[in-house]
This record gives structure tokens, sequence and C-alpha cells, in this order.
């Protein structure tokens, strides 16, 4: 309301203020006090803060990078994974480029950061950011920041008994001409109370609790059932299957896949099975049999994630994926950031000589699909194409893009 900097104006904002430097953390309570901040504390390590958040919520918390002991990294972990209400700034007088590192650190958590401040910080800097609270949050899907469910693994087991957990599909098109060429399959489990639960929640929860088999069986049936219908009617869409680590290490995935797409009437060559880039960091020779193997069958193999990992160039080479699918993390960050984009652009160069077909994940905007287009990405996917829709909605959303595509062809 009033531009002045007087009490009151932020008396409903709860503040934590880590730093190591007493001096700097008793200066910035005070520059809050000034602020009109009626609840802030103080902590002056990590660990200590950890705690701190243990017993209260915060709506900010400001952290000093370098610390002895748990670093500011560490602490927005814990913030990303405890308090994800929780706003962040930044303060440093270390390199620019680590607290620009450390800014993206936090927003790929889900953060949302107000900013950073460089020591000595001055109390109108202090205030500009701390006014960023009430400007809404452009990063991450609701999904993202919700705080953690009371799931556990009883009640996924339940749901995948009673068949609650089913799959969106989100449709893929070439760059090119803007036809349709796949579809991902992605678990979906809304619990009759809870409500939607955040796919990479429960799919972390079936990992750990063994019934990561029993989802992928459900998702596979379903996903071999819709490609079988789309086989029926003539509808040229590929379906991409997500598989987790789990998958790869039973060496008899691939006979087990092979006859699920008999039962179901479905020629693996519709198949796209995707595998992360962390996912194949294991046990080579075991992964290797497997996805050779599968290749061997007919399905195709797509590297999900690329970019996130650290595949070295030559495993990558003897892997025989079909496809790479670019981290959806160097999408966002390409329009604005020069080296999200030379690494999209080594990346799209790499699968050009290995001959693999491209996907960009995540795309949200024109500017993005541009960028793609130039560095000769194949295709996209994302919410700028659309997001996942249930699997009755594809065809008729897919058949004109098809059609037209093969007209504009001749
Ligand atoms: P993924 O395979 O990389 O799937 C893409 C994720 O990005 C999906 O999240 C999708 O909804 C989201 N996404 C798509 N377009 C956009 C966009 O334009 N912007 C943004 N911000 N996000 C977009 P979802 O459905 O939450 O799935 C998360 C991850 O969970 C998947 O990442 C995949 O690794 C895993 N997952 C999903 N379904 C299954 C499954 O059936 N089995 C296994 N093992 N893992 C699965
Ligand atoms: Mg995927
Ligand atoms: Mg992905």
């Amino acid at each position: 309301m009033s531009d002045r900097e007087g009490a009151g104006v932020h008396a409903d904002v709860s503040v934590l203020v880590v730093d190591d430097d007493d001096f700097v953390r008793s200066t910035l309570l005070r520059q809050l006090a000034t602020l009109g901040v009626a609840r802030s504390a103080g902590a002056a390590s990590g660990e200590q803060a950890r705690a701190l958040l243990a017993q209260a919520t915060y709506d900010i918390v400001i952290t000093d990078l370098q610390m002895p002991g748990e670093d500011g990294l560490q602490l927005l972990r814990s913030v990303a994974e405890n308090q994800p209400q929780a706003a962040v700034i930044l303060i440093s007088g270390v390199d620019p480029r680590l607290l620009r590192a450390a800014d993206d650190v936090a927003r790929l958590r889900g953060i949302h950061v107000l900013g950073s401040l460089t020591k000595p910080v001055s109390t109108i800097d202090l205030r500009t950011l701390i006014d960023g609270i009430d400007t809404p949050r452009a990063t991450k899907p609701a999904s993202a920041i919700i705080a953690p469910l009371p799931i556990d693994a009883e009640r996924l087991r339940k749901a995948l008994e009673d068949n609650q957990i089913t799959i969106a599909l989100q449709p893929q098109a070439l760059i090119k001409d803007g036809r349709i060429c796949g579809a991902e399959a992605l678990a979906r489990w809304t619990d009759p109370e809870f409500g939607p639960i955040p796919t990479q929640d429960f799919i972390e929860l079936a990992e750990q609790s063994d019934l990561i088999e029993l989802l992928t069986d459900s998702v596979v049936k379903q996903s071999f059932a819709i490609a079988a219908d789309w086989a029926q009617i003539g509808l040229p869409v590929r379906l991409s299957i997500n598989l987790s680590p789990a998958t790869l290490y039973a060496l008899d995935a691939p006979e087990k896949l092979l006859s699920q797409a008999h039962a179901a009437g479905v020629s693996p060559d519709q198949i796209t099975l995707e595998v992360t880039e962390r996912g194949i960091s294991g046990d080579a020779t075991d992964i290797l049999e497997v996805l050779a193997r599968l290749r061997l069958l007919g399905f195709r193999l797509a590297l999900d994630d690329f970019g996130t990992g650290f595949s070295s160039l030559e495993r990558l080479n003897r892997m025989p994926f079909t496809e790479l699918k670019l981290d959806r993390s160097f999408v966002i960050m390409a329009p604005t950031d020069a080296k999200a984009r030379s690494i999209l652009h080594s990346s799209l160069v790499l699968a050009r000589d290995l001959g693999l077909f491209t996907v960009a994940e995540g795309v949200e905007t024109a500017e993005q699909l541009a960028l793609l287009r130039d560095l000769g990405c194949d295709a996209i996917q994302g919410y700028w194409l659309s997001p996942a829709m249930p699997p009755s909605a594809l065809p008729a959303w897919a058949s004109p893009r098809i059609d037209s595509g093969l007209a504009t062809r001749k």
C-alpha cells in the first residue's frame, strides 16, 4: 500500500535467516525488523536451520551459500523436500557464476526463488525481494509444490489392485510438418480421498517398495491395449512407455514384454521403451544385454531425460537406442542461457551422428520451438502441443493433425 519503508508492511511474513557470519546474520535480522517483519529467526549453520525448519514453517528462507558444515545448496534441497511452500533469497560474497548455479538448482528443485543479494545487503534491495513474495510463482506445475501426501506402499498396493492407476497420453509431433508421430504413456493416480497424486512421488514409492513390477505390468497392459486399438483403426502413432531401472535388471524382461505384446496383438515396432539416463548407470553388462535383446525383438528404445546423467559418449555409442529425449531443463533454459543452448546443440549433433531420432521434452513456448527447429531437433513433446490427455481423447485429437501432415507431403 504505502511506499514507506516502515513498520507493518510485512507483518504477516515469517523469515528464516541462515548465515554463519554473526554480524551479517544479526544485521539482516535488524533490517527485517525495520521492514516490519514480525516473525523472524536466525540460524548460524545449515544444520541449525534444518532443525528450525523441522519445528516451524517459514514463508521465506534467506540463506548464505558458503557455510562450514552443511552449505546453502544442501539446505535448498531440504527446503524443497520439507517446506516446498517457502520462497528463497540467496546471499553470497562469492563468484556470481556460483550464485547463478545455485539459483538454477533451486528453481529446478521447484523452489520459488525471490532473487539473490550480495554482501553487504542493502535494506532497499532486501525489501524489493521480499515484496516479490506477493507475485505468483512462474515455475513448476502445482503438483510439484504441494506438501508431501500421506500415501504409503499399502495404499499404493491397494490402488494397483483396484485398478486406480491409469495412464494419460501426451502427444509428440514432428517439427518439420506438425504431424503427430507418437504419444507417451504417463501413469496417473487419483486417490479417492487425497485426489491426484504427483506421478514422480508414487513412482518413487513403487520403486522403493517392490511395487514397481506390478505398476509396470499395469501400465504396459493398458498401453498395449491402446496400441492394439490404434493398429486396428490405422492410426500411425507410436506409443512410448517408461521403464524403471528395476525392469532393466531383470534378464527375463524382453520375453515378458514380447509375450505381453503378442497377447495384446501389438507389434513391438509400434512401441518405444523409455529408459532414463540415470537408469542405465548401473551394471553395464546386464543392462546392455536386456536392451540389445529388446531391440532384437523389435522394440524401439529411447534414452529419456538426456543430459541429466553422465553417460559417456563411448557407452552411449554401444547402447542400441533408437531415440534421444532431450531433458526439459535444457529446453526451459535455452532461450535465455547460452550454456543450455550449447548442450542442446551438441546433443543434437551427437544424435544425428549416431542416427538417433530426437524428441525435445517440456516444450512450452513458440520461442523454444523455433530454437529447437533451428538446432535440427526432429520432434517435440510439451504443453505447447498438449498436456497429457485421457487415451480415449487422443485419436480424435490426433487425426486432423495426421491428415493435414500427409496432405502437405503430396
Ligand atoms: P518423463 O518420462 O520425462 O515424462 C515427462 C514429464 O514431463 C511428465 O510428468 C509430463 O507431464 C511432464 N511434462 C510434459 N510436458 C511438459 C511441459 O511442457 N512442461 C512441464 N513443466 N512439464 C511437462 P509426469 O507425468 O509427472 O511424470 C514424471 C516422470 O515420472 C516421468 O518423466 C517418468 O520418468 C516417470 N513416469 C511416468 N509414468 C511412468 C510409468 O508408467 N512408469 C515409470 N517407471 N515411470 C513413469
Ligand atoms: Mg519418459
Ligand atoms: Mg523425460
